[in-house]
């Protein structure tokens, strides 16, 4: 299967790119994925918008809780086919799901920046990074094993893990190529059917994902897409007793309105939310290395990543020295057509979110803060078809003092707030001082005290002299409102497995029968 080849002109972005983007990828339009069809039509009709100059550049329809139960009927199906497919098989369909992914990384980025306005570099990584993710989970595929367990008397007794069935798992728009690879590579190998449910701003690289993953091999039913809005297709998918588990992708307020529902239908959950992410910066570090990381934690994504280093905490005698450098490195990324490979930041994907960048960069200066860099767009920003786009300039607040609202809420933009502190117990306590979890980072040549800071920082993910790196092959998850469970690393098979227990007597007149009563 060779990979869709885009039309030429997908080197300006805007709603032509999109839409040629669109077309190539699905000729009869965007829909669901059921039984390895595309399924057009339904509910509500739901518009997509280009990031970089805000014009609509297609619509599809909502699958609504119809659709939404279609996608579950098959992928009740398609559950019980993959549960019964021999182990050592369902490894070879992922790692063959890996090498198409693989062969198609390109596609899928040009196709992910094109319908999201993310910049082609990020995309490149992050399709490459879903090929990974299907290899090494298909490597676990054939390695769940379970436990023979000594009791006390003559008894065999052994575990056995076992798929929960149908997961369900609904994913954000920052990042929907990679989060529907991350939330669906690991329940696949564990023998579970998977129902991806992405964002309604972002289909279009979801879909792509599942008719590829088709194609490579997975049976019919056992990759399906759920397309449209959180109200309709979302709760119905994360509220419907077919469901073994949902893992869920995005805000503190959804997730938590998702776990509910989830509850009252028995199903359990794991939670990816949000983040306020600590940068802590010593005045031992190398600040060359240390500004790099700090630009890159915020800026990179026009900071729409959930472990954004969005708080700078830098010790008082290098402050001065240190917020310059930044400003100065923040100055100099360049802002650009999504497309462009030089690109490092692109727009705001949703136009919901850029209204609420731009008014939580308002409300932070209102709450004391100075503003360092951020304060205007270039021209062509201003004076072209950009102008309607949702461009914000990566933008660095000092001054971000703990009473300013830019302390503790996620922006979820190119916005970082900074301030200066004294004392190592300080900056862990400015660090713990909100109800995320999710990330953090320290900077420093002294050894000992990253150890002490990171051990003391309440967060999933803690970083020392670096930032954002993640691997499949590591624990992601939060603390607090950050969520719970993990979503890689190979304890992610426990969570995508129930554990069974097996008992027989090994004589035949056996032990007796036990008179409890739990
Ligand atoms: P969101 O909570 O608005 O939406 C996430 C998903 O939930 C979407 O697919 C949406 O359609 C769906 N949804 C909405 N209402 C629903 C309902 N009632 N039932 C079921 N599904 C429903 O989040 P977003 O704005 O798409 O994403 C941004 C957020 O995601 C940020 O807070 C960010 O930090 C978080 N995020 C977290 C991680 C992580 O790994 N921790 C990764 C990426 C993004």
């Amino acid at each position: 299967m060779s990979p869709t080849t885009f039309p030429t002109d997908l080197s300006t972005s805007g709603a032509a790119s999109a839409r040629a983007a669109l077309d190539a990828a699905f000729p009869d339009g965007l829909g669901s994925f059921v039984d390895g069809q595309v399924v057009t039509g339904g509910g509500e009709t739901v518009r997509l918008t280009a990031a970089a100059t805000g014009e609509g550049f297609a619509d599809y329809a909502d699958a609504g809780t119809e659709g939404a139960d279609a996608v579950l009927a098959s992928a009740v199906r398609g559950a019980e086919v993959w549960a019964a497919t021999d182990p050592f098989e369902r490894a070879a369909i992922l790692r063959e799901v890996s090498r198409t992914i693989g062969e198609h990384t390109e596609e899928l980025a040009l196709l992910e920046s094109a319908t999201t306005g993310k910049p082609v570099r990020d995309t490149r990584a992050e399709a490459a990074k879903v090929a990974e993710m299907f290899g090494y989970y298909a490597g676990w595929a054939d390695k769940l094993l379970g436990h023979t367990i000594p009791v006390p008397g003559n008894w065999h007794t052994y575990t056995e893990r076992v798929p929960w069935g149908v997961v369900v798992a609904v994913t954000p728009w920052n990042a929907p190529l990679f989060t529907g690879g991350w939330n669906s590579a690991a329940p696949l190998a564990a023998g579970n059917a998977v129902v991806v449910k992405p964002s309604e701003f972002t289909p279009a690289s979801t879909l792509r994902l599942a008719q590829l993953a088709h194609r490579a091999g997975l049976p019919d039913g056992v990759f399906n897409v759920a397309t449209g809005l959180g109200a309709t297709v979302g709760a119905a998918l994360t509220s419907d007793s077919r469901v073994g588990k949902v893992s869920f992708i995005g805000s503190v307020a959804t997730g938590r309105r998702v776990a509910v529902a989830a509850a009252g239908a028995g199903i359990p959950t794991v939670l990816e939310l949000g983040g306020k992410s600590a940068n802590i910066v010593f005045a031992d570090a190398d600040l060359d290395r240390a500004a790099d990381g700090a630009v890159s934690a915020v800026f990179s994504g026009a900071g729409q990543s959930c472990v954004a280093g969005s708080r700078l905490l830098v010790e008082r005698s290098v402050h001065a020295e240190f917020i310059a450098r930044v400003a100065e490195r923040a100055s100099r990324l360049r802002l650009g057509d999504p497309l462009d490979p030089t690109t490092e930041v692109g727009p705001i994907i949703t136009r919901p979110q850029f209204g609420t960048v731009t008014s939580l960069i308002e409300a932070g200066l209102g709450g004391g803060a100075r503003r360092v860099t951020g304060t205007q767009l270039p021209a062509r920003f201003t004076d072209s078809a950009l102008a309607s786009g949702h461009w914000v300039p990566p933008t660095l607040l000092d001054g971000v003092t703990p009473a300013n609202p830019l302390e503790t809420t996620e922006v979820f933009g190119p916005v970082v707030g900074a301030d200066a502190f004294d004392t190592e117990a300080e900056a862990i306590a400015r660090a713990n001082a909100t109800n995320f979890g999710l990330a953090g980072a320290v900077w420093t040549q002294d050894v000992a005290r990253a150890h002490h800071v990171a051990r003391a920082v309440k967060s999933g993910t803690f970083w020392i002299n670096a930032y954002k790196t993640i691997h499949v092959a590591v624990p992601f998850g939060g603390f607090g409102d950050s969520g719970h469970g993990r979503s890689s690393g190979p304890g992610v098979l426990d969570e995508y497995t129930q554990t069974k227990a097996v008992w027989t007597p090994t004589r035949a007149a056996g032990a007796p029968f036990p008179s409890l009563s739990y």
